[in-house]
């Protein structure tokens, strides 16, 4: 009908159709390509707690409240990606630590953001103690949202930025792994 009446066809009928927020990593945009691989909230908190120091699954779980299914699909997807990998600790069953790759490492400034803007904007006392007391190693200066020392002007890295707990937040973090059934110690730095 089209061919037959001499109608031109929308060009709209043949522009790439927007499938689903997998295909988002096909567009030019650097965003939205970081977005498809971390743009979800449990994606970003595992970042979080691998940048903590949290290595094994059953301690994701209980940092994060993910359901081993979902954890394990995000997992699998950040290795995927060349985030994180992982490395077997013990046999029968197969267990596993994971690490930050180098890539992954790389969304530390990001971290730095979320925290700085979420202290800022996402309802916390000015009063109230920081959750996480970041320090570069290198100078003693305090960190913020920026992603280089504001004191001495150095990139700042996971490896150069040492990270406390505060009293309270290290509670909450302890009894979410006495929830969970961890009788594990909170671990209280970020290398
Ligand atoms: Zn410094």
């Amino acid at each position: 009908m089209w061919e037959s009446s001499g109608w031109i066809l929308p060009t709209v009928l043949y522009a790439p159709r927007f499938a689903g927020w997998d295909d988002v990593g096909d567009t030019l945009c650097p965003i939205a390509r970081s977005l498809s691989v971390i743009g979800d909230r449990w994606t970003m908190l595992l970042i979080r707690e691998l940048l903590f120091g949290t290595k094994r699954f059953d301690e994701f779980q209980a940092q994060t409240g993910m359901s081993s299914h979902l954890l394990s699909t995000r997992l699998t997807r950040l290795e995927e990606e060349g985030v994180v990998k992982r490395t077997p600790y013990q046999d029968r069953p197969v267990r596993y630590d994971y690490r930050l790759t180098e890539k992954g490492k790389d969304l530390f400034p990001v971290i730095l953001s979320l925290r700085g803007w979420g202290n800022e904007w996402c309802g916390l006392k000015t009063s109230q103690k920081p959750a996480v007391r970041m320090v570069h190693t290198g100078c003693g200066g305090e960190v913020g949202a920026d992603p280089t020392c504001t004191t001495c002007g150095e990139r700042l890295t996971p490896k150069n930025v040492s990270s406390s707990f505060s009293k309270l937040f290290a509670r909450e973090r302890t009894h979410r792994n006495t929830s969970f059934g961890l009788e594990k110690r909170v671990r209280n730095n970020s290398n």
